[in-house]
């Protein structure tokens, strides 16, 4: 039975289009994980809408959406998200980040709402069930295991760790490390891993510039798969000001430090 990744959007805080970033893709976070049958979605950024369309023809769904948090770039794809408005669909989406007086479905209420928008969530027509629940609870997907983190990030966030069948893949964007403090509960989560995808938005060298906005190094996270013993890092959430050639020099330096570890770049599948 199939576990793989696939990377829809890959890119940090506004999408980018463009010459300069053709190559890595410029859409937003957006993540498909197939475990056996399960379809399992995480983060619904612009890239999400590209994800839609080629699901478009796979009915009926019944699938699982998990945000790591609601800031917008990880949420915008959603109301452009075909497979929304087919009745055949149901959705559940999760989020494990939210307060007590905060509900998913009154987020989206509240983004797709006028003047900001021009349609409410009501108009999608899949069977939309909304499920909070709170960061270090584990869930489940069928045959796979789903624990949980809070990260460290403005208004919380939410890491995933998927088992499946003996293999695991974590996903962890938007955290914010300290500087020179290993962090032991993440590096306990990410624990013998074969694949971890991390918040790489900087390098070390810029970070100091952008202390407390949120986000991590890909040093940071060679330091973290190195402490756990994870086989592959993958770079993600990479800066908008981040063109391809960039990437191109955080490639060959994060397989310099962590055989096997990569970039993550749109269209690019992974198979731990
Ligand atoms: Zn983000
Ligand atoms: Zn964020």
């Amino acid at each position: 039975m199939t576990f793989s990744v696939r990377f829809w959007g890959v890119r940090g805080s506004i999408a980018c289009s463009g010459p300069g970033t053709a190559r890595y893709g410029g859409n937003t976070s957006s993540l498909e994980m197939r475990c056996g049958e399960r379809l399992l979605l995480f983060d619904a950024g612009t890239g999400v809408r590209y994800l839609g369309n080629a699901l478009a023809g796979q009915t009926p769904l019944d699938a699982d959406l998990y945000l790591t948090h609601t800031h917008f770039d990880h949420v915008c794809g959603l109301p452009f998200f075909r497979p929304f408005f087919n009745p055949q669909n149901r959705w559940r989406l999760w989020a494990g980040h939210l307060g007590k007086d905060m509900t998913l479905a009154r987020v989206l209420g509240e983004f797709m709402m006028a003047p900001l928008f021009p349609v409410p969530p009501q108009v999608f027509r899949a069977q939309m069930q909304y499920r909070e629940f709170k960061a270090g609870e584990t869930l489940e997907a069928g045959e796979a295991r789903i624990r949980t983190i809070a990260l460290n990030h403005p208004d919380g966030a939410t890491g995933y760790r998927v088992d499946y069948r003996g293999k695991s893949i974590c996903y962890l964007t938007d955290n914010e490390h300290v500087p020179n403090a290993l962090d032991k509960n993440l590096v306990a989560f990410i624990r013998g891993a074969d694949i971890v995808i991390y918040d790489c938005m900087y390098s070390d060298e810029e970070y100091p510039s952008f202390v407390g906005w949120g986000h991590s190094t890909w040093q940071e996270g060679v330091r973290l798969c190195r402490a756990a013993g994870v086989k592959r890092l993958v770079v993600f959430h990479h800066d908008p000001e981040h063109d391809d050639a960039v990437l191109d020099g955080v490639a060959r330096e994060v397989e310099k430090a962590l055989p096997g570890s990569v970039v993550a770049r749109e269209g690019l599948v992974l198979e731990p």
